[in-house]
């Protein structure tokens, strides 16, 4: 297993996509090593199997170029943040020692998502601990990024928006490798549903000025070397 510089963890396989698509491929671009953790394999679902989603997994893997992907293998729809679950993922950070870690923004409709947010915070904790059974060293991710995969109508005001117009377009294919969740029995006529990321995309583009925008939501206060990145 890789060290990573940033571990993006997922509920399902497409929210890391949905969420920081944008983001991954602006730190791969950078040169940082990046991975996805999914917690389950979010099937059953209507129009996939764990066999088409994987295949969908995979190929979206290829186009976000990343360094690591991994599935701890947790109940898709019936994920719970207990302390078996925040064994295995403490277990996880602690081989593939992420300095930053996504997590999914805390308030959905989606107890999964609910679930997912709470045990990445536990885990995070846990990951750092001595004296224990866990795999591997200690480690402690040095912060927690919260993104938005969610499925409530909802977006709370964010911590700050990453300028990801260059990669805007290959995080749209990325998500569009996941055809069972967004193509297939949805309807065709716009708005789409990648219509609608798309547009998210676009408006937090102009909330900074730029082109395409994603948010995202820290706890604690972002700290600045400096003002040059600013836009
Ligand atoms: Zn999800």
């Amino acid at each position: 297993m890789p060290d990573l510089d940033y571990l993006v963890i997922a509920p399902h396989p497409d929210d890391a996509e949905l969420g920081a698509g944008g983001a991954i491929l602006l730190l791969k671009a950078q040169g940082a090593r990046v991975g996805v953790l999914d917690l389950t394999d979010g099937e059953p679902t209507p129009h996939g199997s764990p066999e088409i989603r994987r295949r969908e997994t995979d190929a979206a893997t290829a186009v976000l170029g990343l360094d690591w992907r991994g599935n701890l293998g947790l109940r898709n729809r019936s994920l719970v943040a207990d302390l078996d679950a925040r064994r295995h993922l403490a277990g996880a950070l602690r081989q593939v020692r992420p300095r930053v870690l996504f997590a999914p923004y805390w308030e959905d409709a989606h107890p999964d998502h609910v679930a997912a947010s709470g045990l990445v915070d536990a885990a995070r904790f846990w990951a750092k601990l001595s004296k224990t059974d866990l795999p591997g060293q200690a480690h402690y991710p040095e912060r927690i990024v919260y993104y938005f995969s969610v499925h409530l109508r909802i977006q709370p005001p964010p911590s700050f928006v990453l300028d990801v117009t260059p990669f805007h377009e290959t995080k749209m294919r990325a998500v569009a490798c996941y055809r069972s969740q967004f193509l297939e029995g949805r309807p065709a006529t716009p708005p789409t549903l990648l219509d609608d990321l798309r547009d998210r995309g676009r408006y937090w583009g102009w909330a900074i000025g730029a082109g395409y925008g994603e948010p995202f939501l820290t706890r604690e206060a972002v700290g600045l070397r400096g003002l040059r990145d600013l836009l």
